[in-house]
């Protein structure tokens, strides 16, 4: 399968090119060239199937050219070593629970798909070792350190802003050892970003050793993310009868990779009707369903942070997907937006009315679905991470204690280890030619 740039002035990339080089040379984000239906009888049999080898089916309409199918196969089971649940929340409503991974959030499925995917194609090049840069505001830096863990001829830096980050988050990167090292900035998340940048654009640097993306714009870790679709729509096809409902999947989104992924699983046959794009007080893409211009602004913080997201990368493939074509944008996705306010008040009610704890991500999903369904229709929100992930924030807005799960107290026993760096490119560099 070949991928274009969605700013369409680069050369054709392999799926190695692609995922090795993550952004196209034109700053444009890969797209497959097509994107394959899956057959009518796939669809009829899927709640036959085991989450893995649904996903080994899906994944080889994007892969199977270009990976060998017993690796693609072994990548697919290893990436998939834990369960999806969808859970009923009222009568209705469903949440498609993502946080059973290693590190309690979505993110784990791309993560440590794309750590496998990499291993094979360099197992294929010479060189010794490849070097992943990865800049981190909390949630990412561990899903990618923890997908790359102990991924043998890869090492992974993650550079994090000091003071800035929760100490659950902190000590998902810093307690892990092997291979991947946390460098703790005397700085904030742009700092960070701007190091990781500038040592990608550095010649000199670039020559010495080979650095690589684990950025969520990497189709290796965005097309994964389908795959959890399928799992949604076929648990909720052996719980109940969906013949005459149909069915509308809202997702909480900032940088939009997750939905994208979503929106091409319907391209493949998926039998969504339509999605729903919840935000929180950063709603660029709730003002673009309104107005048609999309105008990107700085973000805000808020309790959702992993969706202060001012200005989503992965806009340009859903414009790609829909030539952009605004009405039939607006058709395949309505959108909500979310104030923390809001989020509080959703999260107490939902405790209250269902004993279900949202986090703060999943309650802008859950309420955007309960405010948006029709009677004809049946509703999954994705729970985008474990509340326990938030718990100072959760425990104060519904008064609980709400228990670690054991993977998250595990890691906040082990001893921190992080190397402290200034925010000057020149220090970053040395370090990383010492290395
Ligand atoms: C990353 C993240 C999101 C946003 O996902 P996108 O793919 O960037 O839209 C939502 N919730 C949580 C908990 C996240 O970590």
């Amino acid at each position: 399968m070949r991928y274009y740039s969605t700013n369409l002035q680069a050369p054709w990339a392999t799926l190695h090119e692609a995922v090795v080089k993550g952004l196209a040379p034109d700053k444009g984000l890969y797209m497959p060239e097509s994107i394959k239906r899956l057959p009518y009888s796939f669809f009829e049999e899927i709640e036959n199937l085991a989450f893995q080898d649904m996903a080994f089916e899906v994944s080889k309409a994007f892969f199977g050219e270009d990976v060998e199918t017993n690796a693609l196969k072994q990548i697919v089971y290893d990436t998939l070593s834990f369960e999806t649940p969808v859970v009923e929340i009222e009568e209705n409503i469903y949440t498609l629970e993502l946080f059973h991974g290693p590190t309690l959030a979505f993110k784990d499925v791309g993560a440590r798909f794309m750590a496998r995917l990499l291993q094979y194609f360099i197992k294929q090049e010479s060189h010794d070792q490849v070097n992943v840069l990865v800049a981190t505001s909390g949630d990412t830096g561990s899903a990618v350190a923890n997908g790359f863990l102990g991924v043998d001829g890869i090492h992974v830096y993650v550079l994090y802003p000091k003071g800035k980050v929760s100490r659950i988050q902190e000590s998902q990167f810093t307690t892990l050892g092997q291979n991947i090292t946390a460098i703790e900035v005397d700085g904030v998340f742009d700092d960070c970003q701007a190091l990781v940048k500038q040592a990608f654009m550095d010649t000199e640097l670039n020559n010495h050793m080979k650095l690589t993306s684990a950025n969520s714009i990497n189709v290796a870790r965005f097309l994964p993310q389908a795959f959890y679709y399928f799992n949604a729509y076929a648990q909720l096809k052996k719980l109940r009868q969906l013949d005459s409902k149909e069915l509308v999947v809202c997702v909480p989104s900032g940088n939009f990779g997750n939905i994208t992924a979503g929106l091409f699983g319907q391209r493949m046959g998926l039998p969504v009707k339509r999605f729903i794009a919840a935000n929180n007080a950063n709603d660029i893409f709730y003002q673009y369903l309104q107005t048609g211009i999309y105008s990107p602004k700085p973000s805000k913080q808020t309790i959702a942070n992993a969706m202060d997201v001012g200005a989503p990368s992965n806009f340009a493939r859903i414009t790609d997907l829909y030539k952009g074509d605004w009405t039939a944008i607006k058709d395949a996705v309505s959108g909500a937006t979310y104030a923390d306010t809001d989020i509080k008040r959703i999260m107490a009610t939902c405790y209250r009315t269902n004993q279900y704890i949202l986090d703060p991500h999943g309650a802008c999903g859950y309420e955007a679905l309960k405010t948006g369904l029709e009677t004809n229709e049946v509703g999954v929100f994705l729970e985008t991470a474990h509340p326990a992930k938030f718990k100072e924030k959760v425990d104060s807005i519904l008064n609980t204690d709400i228990e670690i799960p054991r993977p998250l107290a595990e890691f906040m026993k082990g001893q921190k280890q992080s190397i402290p760096m200034s925010n000057s490119f020149e220090d970053f560099k040395t370090f990383l030619f010492n290395q």
